[in-house]
């Protein structure tokens, strides 16, 4: 089992129907920012490996994970040096999870903005 959900569904999370429901995996640390997953809160668990290479499932909130394949919000917004802009992928003063939930709440506003502009025709798979 690779992947399992927790919390509200969202409809951008692709291959949700696929993935088993769980019980929030309340006190455990998200893998990307740190902070621990708290009741309501909704994420996926993924497999990991520990130092002993046993398998285990780690959580991330869902806007951690959203924000693994999205980019950060200056990165949506085009304007990060990964776009060639000048700015960081995500603005300074937030916390890893505060940069998270902007990058997410961007994403399901605007979408996936490099699919409407420059990448637009170049055989990019939609995030439809
Ligand atoms: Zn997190």
């Amino acid at each position: 089992m690779v992947m399992q959900r927790f919390g509200q569904v969202w409809d951008s999370l692709a291959a949700k129907d696929d993935m088993p429901e769980i019980d929030a995996p309340i006190g455990q640390i998200c893998t990307r920012c740190g902070e621990t997953v708290e009741a309501g809160d909704s994420g996926v668990t993924m497999m990991t490996f520990e130092d002993d290479m046993s398998g285990c499932q780690r959580p991330m909130h869902h806007a951690c994970f959203v924000r693994t394949f999205v980019g950060g919000v200056n990165h949506q917004r085009g304007t990060s040096f990964s776009c060639g802009g000048a700015d960081d992928p995500d603005p300074p003063g937030l916390t890893v999870r505060q940069a998270a939930e902007l990058a997410a709440k961007e994403y399901l506003i605007h979408g996936f903005p490099h699919k409407k502009t420059e990448m637009k025709g170049k055989n990019v798979p939609s995030m439809e």
